[in-house]
C-alpha cells in the first residue's frame, strides 16, 4: 500500500452500518444522541468549524439548525466509538455567493455563513490537496459531498416527475405517485495507463494546470466491461490499440460522484493519434520523464497529477516497478 499513500478519499474510517438506515424511529433516536454529529455540505461545498488552530468538519447535529436548517440529511455511519455521524446539505439561502472565479477545473466560489466567522466554506479538492483534514474526515466528507449532490439533483421521480422524497435515512428516495425507487448514483469511470515497454501514454485536457499531463480516461457506458470500456477509450482518444487490461486500484472521485477504476493497459504498438476535440494533447512518454513529472523536475516543467489522485499512484506504480500483464 506504500504506493497509495496520500491517495484521496480512501480512508475508511467509518462504519456506514447500513443495517441501520431502515427505522426511522432508531435513525431518529440516534440524531438526538449527545454525540451526534454531521458533516455539513452547503451549494455542494464542505461547511468546516475553524477553531483557534485547525479546522474539524463534524458539527453537533444541534448546532445545524441554527444555521437554519437542512434540505436533506443522512446517516453516513458511525464513528470509532460508534457516535453516529450525519451528513447535513444546508438550505441555499443559508450561505452567500461573494465570487466565483472557478475555471472549470477548480471550484473557486468563495461562499460564506452570514454572521458566522466561525465557519469555513472551502472545496473539497483544496481541502485533500492541502492535507487541511485528516484523511478519515476527507474521506467522510467526500461521501457526504457526492450524496448530498445526488439529492440536490434528483428531487424529482425521472419516471413520472413528480417529488420525491428521502427515503432510508437518506439512501434512497422514493416516488409518492409511481411508487418507483430511486438510488444515489455513482458513475464508474476507467482511467488508465497504456504502457508498452519503458514508455506510457499521458494526455492533458485543455481544462488541466497548465504543464500537467494525466493518465487518460473516461465513463464506463453501459453494457460494457472495465476491459471493454478502457480500450475504447485510449482508442478513441489516442489511437492506440491495447489488449491486456489488468486492474490497479480505485478511488471514490467526488467531483461530482464518480468511482475511479484504475487500469493498466498493454499497448500492442507505439502509433498514436490524438482525439483533438477531447484532447488537448497526448503522447508517449519515457519511464526517465515520467519519473522527472513525478518528482518536480521534469525540465520543460511538465508535471503528474497530484498524489490525491489516483493517476499519479498509477504512473508511481508503473516508473518505480514493474508492472505484469498475465
Ligand atoms: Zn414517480
Amino acid at each position: 500500500m506504500a504506493h497509495l499513500e496520500g491517495l484521496g478519499f480512501v480512508a475508511d474510517g467509518l462504519d456506514r452500518g447500513s443495517y441501520r438506515r431502515e427505522d426511522p424511529v432508531e435513525v431518529g433516536r440516534l440524531r438526538a444522541l449527545g454525540d451526534a454529529r454531521a458533516v455539513v455540505i452547503a451549494r455542494d461545498m464542505p461547511v468546516l468549524r475553524s477553531g483557534a488552530k485547525e479546522l474539524d468538519s463534524l458539527v453537533p447535529i444541534a448546532e445545524v439548525e441554527a444555521l437554519g436548517g437542512t434540505q436533506v440529511e443522512a446517516l453516513l455511519g458511525f464513528a470509532p466509538g460508534g457516535a453516529p455521524i450525519f451528513a447535513a446539505l444546508l438550505k441555499d439561502e443559508a450561505v452567500e455567493q461573494r465570487s466565483d472565479s472557478s475555471d472549470g477545473f477548480l471550484d473557486r466560489r468563495v461562499l460564506v455563513v452570514p454572521g458566522r466567522d466561525d465557519l469555513k466554506l472551502i472545496d473539497l479538492r483544496s481541502i485533500a490537496v492541502g492535507g487541511l483534514l485528516p484523511p478519515d474526515q476527507t474521506t467522510m466528507l467526500a461521501a457526504a459531498k457526492a450524496l448530498m449532490h445526488w439529492h440536490a439533483h434528483h428531487r424529482f421521480c425521472s419516471n413520472c416527475g413528480a417529488a420525491t422524497d428521502v427515503a432510508v435515512a437518506g439512501w434512497r428516495r422514493d416516488c409518492p405517485v409511481c411508487k418507483a425507487t430511486h438510488f444515489p448514483r455513482t458513475d464508474p469511470v476507467v482511467i488508465m495507463l497504456a504502457v508498452d515497454g519503458d514508455a506510457c501514454v499521458l494526455g492533458r485536457q485543455p481544462r488541466f494546470p497548465k504543464n500537467m499531463y494525466s493518465a487518460l480516461a473516461g465513463f464506463v457506458e453501459p453494457g460494457e466491461t472495465l476491459e471493454a470500456a478502457v480500450r475504447r477509450e485510449i482508442w478513441e482518444e489516442a489511437g492506440v490499440v491495447c489488449d491486456a487490461v489488468r486492474y490497479f486500484a480505485s478511488q471514490p472521485w467526488p467531483f461530482p460522484a464518480s468511482l475511479m477504476i484504475g487500469c493498466f493497459a498493454q499497448a500492442a504498438g507505439r502509433s498514436i493519434k490524438v482525439d483533438k476535440v477531447e484532447l488537448e494533447d497526448a503522447r508517449w512518454f519515457t519511464r526517465d520523464e515520467v519519473v522527472a513529472m513525478l518528482e518536480r523536475r521534469h525540465t520543460a516543467g511538465l508535471a503528474a497529477p497530484v498524489p490525491i489522485a489516483i493517476a499519479h499512484h498509477l504512473l508511481k506504480r508503473w516508473a518505480y516497478d514493474e508492472v505484469e500483464f498475465d
